[in-house]
């Protein structure tokens, strides 16, 4: 066996709940740790060491992530009233994606995994389309009323002075509805940083859409930003890695990344991101496909799966019945941050060992030997797919591993 690869600074390892937890255990013994001497700094998300915590581990968590630049984590529940009882919890406690990302004021960004066999539903995407959505305010945090006939809507806008200045709203003729929402040019330059850095990163070419044309202040500011610090920070380094950035209205955005061949980061407004990613998501395959990292504008990065933490499944695994969960997500997760980590420390053999895990766990789809999530997905000439169970994929993809 040849000596294991070593690693100089830590990786912030972020473990989580149900499912995914034990997927997460069995992917470092299988594959990572017969590799790598791995080196993480390990916080506990799981819910109940939250509880015990106060939520204390989470923050502990993203100032790590701000220290080190690096993290990996596993899925997390985010309590709702039934998790409360379920886990006797003190607290509703917050969702740790939501924690995280206000303490490193990043941007989301998910792509698929492209696996021959499982074609996506629009034929000319050939290469991932990676969304990369705003998550800071619009409607997610808005105020809202019921008016009724006769009332008038205004926008009051209030100085530290005390002096003020309305916005008209609509004088109501008749019953209606009123919303108020805000954005915040800092939020909206961070989310712009986001999108360039990530695109420089892996050169791919950054699409941004919204609706300026009808929100001639709201939106447009969106657009002004976005092309302020392009011209003044990113033009020439953009030019140099041969790609491009286009502002576009929205629906020309759509229709265009209907018709591409895929290959693009699509930065999207809070909602529109919401939803596009949706419907990628569903294009592309499964949410067991689904990558996700959030960057910050100042390069750091938390990588982890997209999809939850398959909670049915792991009611089947506590009863001792076998599962097919689909774990790519998650070697992905590990891979990226392995990757990251190998790329800034200047540590090539440990980016090397990522990129051959990811071909190992691409190899194994390929032949045929899937989660059962898959199945109704695989079509390849001569090759029959083999469902098997969630222990059995991950060994799969160990044998597939040539170093
Ligand atoms: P989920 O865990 O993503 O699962 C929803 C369903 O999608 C599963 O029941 C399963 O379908 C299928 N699925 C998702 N991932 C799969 C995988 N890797 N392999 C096979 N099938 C997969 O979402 P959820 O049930 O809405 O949420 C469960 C818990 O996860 C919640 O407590 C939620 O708070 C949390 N959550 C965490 C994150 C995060 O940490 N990033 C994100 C979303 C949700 P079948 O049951 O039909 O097989
Ligand atoms: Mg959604």
């Amino acid at each position: 066996m040849n000596k294991k690869i070593e690693m100089s600074v830590p990786l912030v390892e972020m473990d989580g709940d149900e499912m995914t937890r034990i997927l997460w255990h069995w992917i470092k013994e299988f594959l990572i740790t017969p590799y790598v001497d791995l080196k993480t700094e390990y916080y506990d998300l799981g819910l109940p060491e939250r509880e015990k915590t106060a939520d204390e581990v989470t923050v502990k968590a993203g100032e790590a992530i701000k220290k080190y630049g690096v993290g990996v984590k596993c899925a997390t529940i985010t309590p709702n009233a039934q998790r409360v009882e379920e886990y006797k919890l003190s607290k509703m406690w917050k969702s740790p994606n939501g924690t995280l990302r206000a303490i490193l004021d990043g941007t989301v960004f998910r792509a698929p995994i492209i696996v021959k066999g499982i074609t996506p539903l629009v034929p000319t995407w050939e290469k991932p389309i990676t969304i990369a959505r705003h998550a800071y305010g619009d409607i997610y945090k808005a105020s809202e009323a019921k008016v009724k006939a006769g009332e008038k809507a205004e926008i009051l806008i209030t100085s530290p002075d005390g002096s003020n200045r309305k916005v008209e709203i609509f004088e109501f003729k008749s019953d209606g509805i009123v919303q108020g929402v805000h954005n915040l040019d800092k939020s909206i330059a961070s989310f712009a940083r986001s999108a360039f850095n990530y695109a420089l990163d892996t050169s791919t070419p950054l699409w941004f859409g919204a609706k300026d044309t009808i929100s001639k202040i709201y939106d447009h500011r969106f657009k002004d930003i976005f092309n302020e610090i392009f011209e003044n920070e990113y033009k020439e380094r953009f030019e140099k890695a041969g790609i491009e950035f286009m502002y576009t209205l929205i629906d020309d955005a759509v229709a265009r990344i209907m018709r591409s061949k895929g290959g693009i980061i699509w930065a999207c407004k809070n909602y529109d991101g919401d939803v596009m990613s949706d419907m990628v998501a569903t294009a592309f395959g499964s949410l067991g496909l689904m990558t996700s990292v959030l960057v910050s504008p100042d390069g750091k990065y938390e990588y982890e799966a997209a999809h939850g933490t398959v909670t049915r499944h792991y009611y089947k695994h506590l009863k001792g019945e076998e599962t097919s969960t689909n774990s790519v997500a998650t070697i992905f997760a590990w891979t990226g941050a392995l990757k990251k980590r190998g790329e800034l420390d200047g540590n090539i053999k440990l980016a090397d060992f990522a990129k051959k895990l990811e071909e190992a766990t691409i190899k194994t789809m390929e032949s045929g030997i899937i989660t059962k999530d898959l199945v109704p997905l695989f079509h390849r000439d001569n090759i029959t797919p083999k469902p098997v169970n969630s222990k059995d994929f991950l060994l799969a993809v160990k044998d597939n591993i040539k170093l």
